[in-house]
C-alpha cells in the first residue's frame, strides 16, 4: 500500500488543473483515478487493480480526506483534497472556454439527461460526442465507439472500481484525452443529488453528510475506511523500524 502514497498527487489542485490543462493543450493523454480509502483498499485485495494503481499511465489524486489525514500518518506531504466532483466541474468549464469534445458514461437515464440539458444551457461550447447512461449491459462498445471520435475528455460516473476497470481495458485505444472516474458527481452536478454545504466541505465532513443521507453506506463506510485506517497505522509501526 505504501507505493500507493508515494505516487500520490501532492501539490494543490490550482497546480493539478494546471496541469491537466496543459495535457489537454498538447493532446496528451492522461488517466486520472480520484483515490479515496475504497480505492486503497481494493488494490490491497485485487491483484489487477493493484496493477492498475500503480501503472505509470495512471494519474493517482487525494479525493477523500481519509486519504490526505493517512498520507501525513505516514510522512507524505499530500496538500489537500482534489475531489473528483471539483475536477468534474472544472473539466466542464474548460471544455466549454476551449470548445473540447466531450463524452460522458454513467449514472441514472433522468440523471444523464439532466446533466445533458444543464451543459447544453450553461456550456453551450461544449460538443458533446457521446452520452451514455451507466446502466445499458454493453458498456464496451461506449468505448469502442468513442475511439473513433476525436474526444478530449470522458467522464465516467459508474462507482468504484468498476469506472476506473472499464477505462483501463479501453485506454490504449487512445492516442489523447483526459480520462476520469467520477463516482456520483453526474448525481451532484446534474443537480439531482445535493451535495454537503461549503461549511461542512471545509470542516473535512462530507463523508458524515453522505452517510447521514444515505444510511445504507455505512457498512461500507466501516469496511472501508475505519479498517483502512488501522491498516494505515500499522503500516506506520512497521515503517518505522525498517
Ligand atoms: N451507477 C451506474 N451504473 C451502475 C451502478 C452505478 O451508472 O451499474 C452510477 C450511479 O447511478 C451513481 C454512480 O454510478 O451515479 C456511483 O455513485 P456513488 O455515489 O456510489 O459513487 P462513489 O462516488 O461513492 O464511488
Amino acid at each position: 500500500m505504501i507505493d500507493y502514497f508515494k505516487k500520490l498527487y501532492a501539490k494543490s489542485t490550482t497546480d493539478f488543473y494546471k496541469e491537466v490543462e496543459l495535457n489537454l493543450k498538447n493532446k496528451k493523454k492522461m488517466f486520472i483515478i480520484t483515490a479515496n480509502p475504497e480505492t486503497f483498499t481494493y488494490g490491497i485485495n485485487e491483484s489487477a487493480i493493484n496493477k492498475m494503481l500503480l501503472d505509470k499511465e495512471v494519474t493517482l489524486i487525494p479525493d477523500g480526506i481519509g486519504i490526505v489525514k493517512a498520507s501525513h500518518i505516514l510522512n507524505y506531504k499530500v496538500k489537500e483534497r482534489i475531489t473528483g466532483v471539483d475536477l468534474a466541474e472544472h473539466l466542464l468549464k474548460v471544455c466549454n472556454e476551449n470548445k473540447y469534445q466531450l463524452a460522458l458514461l454513467g449514472a441514472k437515464e433522468e440523471v444523464i439527461e439532466a446533466l445533458k440539458a444543464k451543459i447544453n444551457k450553461e456550456y453551450p461550447n461544449i460538443k458533446l460526442v457521446k452520452v451514455e447512461n451507466g446502466y445499458v449491459e454493453n458498456k464496451d462498445k461506449f468505448f469502442q465507439e468513442l475511439s473513433h471520435t476525436n474526444v478530449d475528455v470522458c467522464l465516467v460516473a459508474l462507482g468504484i472500481p468498476n469506472q476506473e476497470l472499464l477505462i483501463y481495458k479501453h485506454l490504449n485505444k487512445f492516442k489523447k484525452g483526459i480520462f476520469v472516474g467520477v463516482g456520483g458527481s453526474f448525481d451532484v452536478i446534474s443537480g439531482v443529488k445535493k451535495r454537503a454545504p461549503k461549511i461542512i466541505q471545509k470542516l473535512n465532513l462530507e463523508w458524515l453528510y453522505r452517510l447521514i443521507k444515505e444510511p445504507k453506506r455505512c457498512k461500507r463506510f466501516y469496511q472501508n475506511n475505519v479498517k483502512f485506517i488501522f491498516k494505515v497505522k500499522k503500516l506506520k509501526k512497521e515503517t518505522r523500524f525498517k
